[in-house]
């Protein structure tokens, strides 16, 4: 799929451990349980790959791993679950914004969406961090094979209402299943075209 080793490198909890920025490099972002870990199986064809981040202590790190020899693929801790304690919360803030502020060879975020629940305050959060940060951002849909053709309808407006309100968003979306696996070779297109 990716020409050269998808490994799991390691994971990070301050700028200066961060892998010297010799490639580009894309990250994965979303609410816990979006189906994060999931996709990122999926993506790489490594079945319990991205389980790497979901190990206790790895929660709060910017996860990197190697897609190919050509690129970083960097797994950010899912959000929108409050019960970390606020200290820590507070230095993963500012850690994610100094990344994402400060890290030159970021090409592209994608910001995984559950395709049943649509965009909500949380992940408009991190979209405007985005926006400040310049880092441009495409959406990601999960979890397509669990919506219905009408739902469906509805949901890709509302992403695509809110979605005009950020500058750096990219306007086109993708609707995948890790499940079915659509969008998948859609994605790994994407990723691909990535220079
Ligand atoms: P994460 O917390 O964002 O890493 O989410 P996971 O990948 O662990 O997925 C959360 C739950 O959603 C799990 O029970 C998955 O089996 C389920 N899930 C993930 N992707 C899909 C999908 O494409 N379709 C369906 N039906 N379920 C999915």
């Amino acid at each position: 799929l990716f020409a050269g080793p998808v490994d799991f490198l390691k994971g990070v909890v301050a700028m200066d451990g961060l892998p010297p920025d010799d490639r580009p490099e894309i990250c994965f972002a979303g609410r816990s349980n979006v189906g994060k870990s999931s996709l990122i199986n999926a993506l790489t064809g490594r079945k319990g790959l991205a389980r790497a981040s979901n190990t206790p202590g790895r929660t709060q790190e910017i996860n990197y791993f190697t897609l190919g020899d050509q690129y970083y693929m960097v797994d950010l801790p899912g959000y929108g679950y409050a019960e970390a304690p606020v200290a820590v919360v507070e230095r993963w803030q500012r850690l994610l914004k100094a990344y994402l502020a400060g890290r030159a060879s970021l090409r592209r975020a994608f910001v995984l969406i559950d395709a049943r629940h649509g965009v909500k305050p949380v992940d408009a959060e991190i979209m405007s961090l985005l926006d400040g940060a310049a880092v441009n951002f495409q959406v990601v849909l999960t979890k397509a094979d669990k919506v219905k053709e009408k739902d469906r309808t509805r949901v890709l407006a509302q992403v695509r209402e809110k979605l005009a309100k950020h500058p750096a968003a990219f306007p086109e979306l993708v609707l995948t299943s890790s499940e079915k696996g659509d969008g998948i070779a859609t994605l790994r297109a994407i990723i691909a075209g990535i220079a």
